[in-house]
């Protein structure tokens, strides 16, 4: 089968341990407004213009015959400077596992794969049959722990191990800066911890959001003695919305809750 995906990202050291190849899925279900992927949202490929270098000249917006340009209404081959690509890339899951097995002896016995997004449980039957292909590889997912409990706990029980956020502990402050529900993830988070797959919590810190005292001390208490990690706020979020033509959600929210 095929899976969505905007980025392969070869030999990092950030997104589990030793030198690592990170896949990133598209599509996520939540719409976390400090969301630092915003190309990872959508299933659908995406236009991206460096709208700040264009001259304005044109061309671009002229008729072509490319076949690949009809969905966007715009040329993709003729920017004198390079300024506009697609995001999305539509991959079968033996390209994908040959492309990431290409980086195997870098990886030593600590290094390996993550999927990161997006939400790769969002594109779960695609990510099993890419790990049937990887064989005996360290696998880590990187999940913000939304998805019916089953496609969750088979997926995950396939890693080696589990990045899961966790963002908001109230429900109602979930739902407002995330557009969804926490009940999910903390059923899922449930299972994880009865299931003793490796795991870390992670929470990215988002001023006067996620990192009040009264959420950190909610979200410690929820991740019942698993490791847990603050990650700090990427100032440079907003930067990628404008490439996309989108709006960075946290540029125009009501002010924050401070509790
Ligand atoms: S071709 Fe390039 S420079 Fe010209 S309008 Fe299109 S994006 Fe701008
Ligand atoms: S869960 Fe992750 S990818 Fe999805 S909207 Fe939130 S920050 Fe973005």
């Amino acid at each position: 089968m095929t899976g969505m995906i905007f980025d392969v990202k070869e030999l990092g050291v950030h997104d589990g341990p030793g030198l690592r190849t990170t896949v990133f899925l598209k599509g996520c279900p939540l719409r976390c407004m400090w969301c630092h992927n915003p190309e990872g949202l959508t299933m659908s490929k995406q236009l991206s213009v460096r709208e700040n270098a264009c001259t304005h000249c044109g061309a671009c917006r002229k008729p072509c015959t490319h076949a690949d340009c009809r969905p966007f209404g715009r040329c993709l081959h003729i920017c004198p400077q390079g300024l506009i690509k697609v995001v999305g890339e539509e991959v079968t899951a033996r390209e994908l596992a040959d492309r990431l097995l290409r980086n195997k002896m870098f990886w030593g016995e600590k290094g390996g794969v993550t999927f990161s997004g997006g939400e790769p449980l969002l594109q779960a039957e695609f990510v099993h049959e890419v790990l049937d292909l990887l064989g005996d590889v360290h696998c880590a997912i990187e999940t913000s722990g939304y998805a019916d409990p089953d496609t969750f706990l088979s997926l995950v029980k396939r890693m080696s191990l589990v990045y899961m956020d966790l963002k908001l502990a109230d429900d109602g402050l979930h739902r407002k800066y995330t557009g969804v529900s926490n009940a999910p993830i903390l059923k899922n988070l449930e299972q994880l911890l009865a299931s003793g797959i490796p795991c870390v919590i992670r929470t990215p810190l988002i001023p006067g959001i996620t990192d009040t005292p009264s959420n950190l001390a909610a979200i410690k208490e929820l991740a019942g003695g698993l490791v847990q990690e603050l990650l700090p706020n990427n100032a440079m979020a907003g930067a990628k919305y404008e490439l996309l033509g989108l709006k960075f959600p946290l540029s125009s929210a009501s002010s924050p809750d401070t509790k």
